[in-house]
């Protein structure tokens, strides 16, 4: 069995969802994993806000040109009116939902309901297309074996439980399409895996059922070596460990979901990102192999806040880093960096929401201050023990930029360096020539 997921572009239009065929070979034992059509989870995103807001009319207004998008797009897709018919239904259904939605109390369940709109209508017209054409799918509800617990980690035992009884119940069905994103939670309520989901949809299918391998088709021809959106010459990378894509996922390579690597990982499923504009480009092949000595790609993250504790307490005190943890885990924050001096301590985060309260609860420790708008530079690569050099070629590259904290050394496979957001575009252009050209 092989997973392929299809991102937002790849199946942003009638054409484009008519040209899957073109990868998707119908005979083939697989599970595709479809995104929302792009634009609509950011649609359902203002729509929500709107309605968190009660602005029911902006929202109503929202509803109704998205609604219009769909039109289009079933226009396009069925020639045949039996099946235009059928996609009107499924139309029908999901805005005359959205629109009833916007007359109840809008809470955060609610919110989640409407941002699962999008995959739940990419797939049920897909399905339908393939109805059209005579290609024989089976559509299976996520929401019906895609879980998370009360700390928001997917249960994959849950998923290879349910999904090997819903796959058996069809012993001669091999294609069947689902729903990337979404899932149900602790209280049995619709959510989601975060934005960008799908990936980790795939990856976390692909371990329930120990596929053969998952495909991740996306835009771009695999992981580039910087971020194409702000570096020009970026290169594609024939072959990552996962521990190399995981860092660059973790650090905001936007091509993958931040944990979307773990799950294929933990079961030693290989990836495979692919571009469906240009399907037969190698694109990227991510195994347990690492190929030694290489730097392999730069990323970025921004939105990091730093939070400095000083405290001459600190000096040889054993136990403090660990009450300093406390904190951040009894408000279920995590650190992604840090750095330590004898009487200081630097660390940083990107979940702000119980900000307020960390640091209230750090003053007991000694001053605190904090600084916003920060960005996370992680370069990754075999920088084995026995490697000399390559900090010092990070460093260079940076010379001209301020540098506010640095971390080397945590693994084999990854320097990080904090700066400000505002140099992020020099910094990741200067050490893309210094460390590529
Ligand atoms: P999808 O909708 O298919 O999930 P995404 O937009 O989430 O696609 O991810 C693909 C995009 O990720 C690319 O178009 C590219 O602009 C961006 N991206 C950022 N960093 C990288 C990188 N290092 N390599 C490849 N793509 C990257
Ligand atoms: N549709 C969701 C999003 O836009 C999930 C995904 O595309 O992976 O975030
Ligand atoms: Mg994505």
């Amino acid at each position: 069995m092989k997973i392929l997921k299809f991102g937002g572009t790849s199946v942003g239009s009638a054409d484009r969802m008519k040209k899957l065929l073109d990868i998707i070979n119908p005979s083939d034992t697989q599970i595709v994993v479809l995104s929302a059509v792009s634009g609509t989870t950011n649609s359902l995103v203002e729509i929500s806000n709107q309605l968190l807001k009660q602005d029911k009319t902006q929202a109503l207004k929202l509803i109704e040109t998205l609604k219009n998008q769909y039109n289009q797009l079933i226009a396009e897709l069925f020639d045949k009116t039996e099946f235009l018919e059928q996609g009107k239904e499924v139309v029908d259904y999901h805005f005359d939902f959205l629109t009833a939605l916007s007359n109840d109390l809008f809470t955060q369940v609610e919110e989640k309901v409407v941002l699962a709109q999008g995959e739940l209508l990419s797939t049920t017209l897909y399905h339908i297309y393939l109805k059209s054409i005579n290609v024989k799918s089976v559509l299976l509800p996520a929401l019906d074996f895609m879980k998370i617990d009360e700390d928001n980690e997917p249960v994959i035992s849950f998923t290879t439980e349910k999904l090997s009884k819903i796959i058996e119940s069809y012993p001669t069905d091999n294609f069947f399409i689902t729903q990337g994103f979404i899932c149900r939670n602790s209280f049995g309520e619709v959510d989601n895996l975060r934005r960008g989901g799908s990936d980790y949809t795939a990856s976390l299918i692909g371990a329930a059922i120990m596929a053969e391998e998952v495909q991740i088709w996306t835009d771009i021809d695999g992981m580039h070596n910087n971020d194409p959106r702000i570096v020009k010459g970026t290169q594609p990378i024939a072959q990552l460990s996962f521990d190399e894509a995981a860092e660059l996922a973790y650090f905001g390579a936007k091509i993958l979901h931040p944990q979307s690597v773990f799950p294929a990982q933990r079961f030693k499923i290989p990836v495979r990102l692919l571009n469906t504009m240009e399907p037969q480009a190698k694109g990227t092949l991510i195994t347990h192999e690492s190929e030694k000595g290489k730097i392999k790609s730069i990323a970025a993250k921004d939105g990091i806040t730093v939070i400095k504790i000083q405290s001459s307490r600190m000096l040889l005190a054993y136990g403090f880093l660990r009450r300093v943890f406390e904190v951040f885990e009894r408000y279920k924050t995590p650190i992604d960096m840090i750095t330590t001096s004898e009487v200081a301590v630097s660390l940083t985060i990107d979940f702000t929401d119980n900000l307020e309260q960390i640091v209230k609860e750090l003053h007991d420790f000694g001053s605190v201050e904090v600084e916003e708008n920060k960005t996370i530079v992680c370069v990754v690569g075999d920088f084995g023990v026995e490697k000399h050099g390559y900090a010092a070629r990070v460093l260079d590259a940076l010379k001209h930029i301020p540098v506010r904290m640095i971390s080397y050394g945590g693994s084999h496979y990854n320097i990080s360096v904090l700066i400000s957001t505002v140099d992020k575009t020099e910094a990741l252009r200067s050490l893309h020539n210094r460390l590529f050209d």
